[in-house]
């Protein structure tokens, strides 16, 4: 058995012990004679995974009471279209637009209401993150959305936008669970577990209990209400439980490291080693504002399309896969979330370093 080092923007790479510890519970999970995707979601070893995961995650964030915690399905994009369905009550929102993933929740919810763009970084490609601490807030807006870490172009929300008062709605897809968070800052915030937590198939969205209402937008189904979910415990459904499972290991995972101070030093820790190397090499750089760089998703380039190519090739025969940027920005992106060890990150540089000295 060989493994890569796997730097896929997502679905991504996961902690060895989590596929290690499935791989053990594959054909009986606990005693149980059967897998966890063999078993009802009704049953008590599901429901007590389910239960933990749950815990777990709520211990790791620091979760207050007043905020539920929902597994639902969809990915990312589905909530796209359910935040304003359930939100929008007065049908005015203000989306600020940093990248790909923010301006198609943006072209969804004019679906709905009138969907302000309250700014952008789109001059400049998304490399930077706006400045947000006086901006236009709608008088009647029923939220304020970011994509808090933008997965495609590199750049993170290291300060939070002033709302003036609205409540703050956010996909945090790619910086889930990546440094510690304050939860109250958020009416609500979401992602996609496939960046950093895991399987594809599993969105978990933590939402505070007071915007969990009836009152949403008329034609809503049923499928597509908060409140279906919260009254049901994720459970109004089949829930994607073989999924739910994987996140509970990669949630007991980081608390067995010591929660999310210590995954966050050992990003910064991470990053930083990419960040410098780019930073002193006269063959690549990074394409982002360095104040705005993202800890998780690390684009960089050669200025010249076929040196790209040619690097990608030569890194993926040497085992650091998947570098390839975004398919609508070109260039390298190294995606190195919680699971990639240092020691991947400190390897592809070396082989930077080697591949510069060549090619210069
Ligand atoms: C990947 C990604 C999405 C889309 O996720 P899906 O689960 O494929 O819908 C949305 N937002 C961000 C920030 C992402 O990184």
């Amino acid at each position: 058995m060989s493994r890569v080092y796997n730097f896929s923007a997502g679905p991504a790479v996961l902690p060895e012990r989590v596929l290690r510890e499935a791989a053990d519970e594959m054909l009986d999970y606990r005693g149980t004679g059967m897998s966890v995707m063999e078993m009802s979601h009704r049953s008590k070893a599901f429901q007590a995974i389910i239960d933990q995961a749950e815990a777990d995650l709520r211990t790791l964030m620091g979760i207050p009471d007043n905020y539920k915690v929902l597994f639902l399905q969809g990915g990312a994009s589905q909530q796209f279209a359910m935040i304003p369905m359930n939100l929008m009550r007065n049908r005015v929102a203000d989306y600020i637009i940093t990248g790909q993933w923010a301006k198609k929740a943006w072209q969804e919810a004019k679906l709905y209401g009138q969907a302000n763009a309250v700014a952008s970084s789109a001059d400049q490609t998304f490399s930077y993150i706006p400045d947000c601490s006086d901006l236009p807030i709608s008088e009647n807006a029923d939220y304020v959305y970011i994509c808090e870490n933008n997965t495609i172009y590199g750049t993170k929300f290291h300060e939070l936008p002033n709302t003036k008062g609205k409540d703050l709605v956010a996909d945090v897809s790619s910086c889930f669970l990546s440094e510690p968070v304050d939860v109250t800052r958020y009416g609500m915030l979401y992602g996609g577990v496939q960046k950093n937590i895991g399987p594809a198939g599993v969105v978990i969205a933590i939402i505070r209990e007071d915007l969990i209402r009836e009152d949403v937008l008329p034609g809503t189904p049923t499928m597509l209400r908060y409140k279906t979910h919260a009254d049901n415990g994720s459970m109004y459904n089949t829930p994607p439980a073989y999924g739910i499972y994987i996140c509970g290991k990669v949630f007991r995972w980081l608390l067995d490291m010591g929660g999310l101070e210590e995954i966050r030093r050992r990003n910064e820790k991470k990053a930083a080693v990419l960040y410098d190397f780019l930073d002193r090499s006269l063959l690549f750089r990074g394409t982002v504002v360095k104040k705005d760089r993202s800890l998780m998703n690390v684009p960089f380039v050669t200025g010249d399309a076929a040196m790209d190519a040619k690097f990608i090739q030569a890194a993926a025969d040497a085992g650091f896969v998947n570098l390839k940027g975004h398919r609508t920005v070109g260039g390298m992106r190294a995606s190195i979330y919680n699971a990639m060890p240092l020691e991947g990150v400190e390897k592809l540089v070396a082989f930077m370093e080697a591949f510069e000295k060549e090619n210069r």
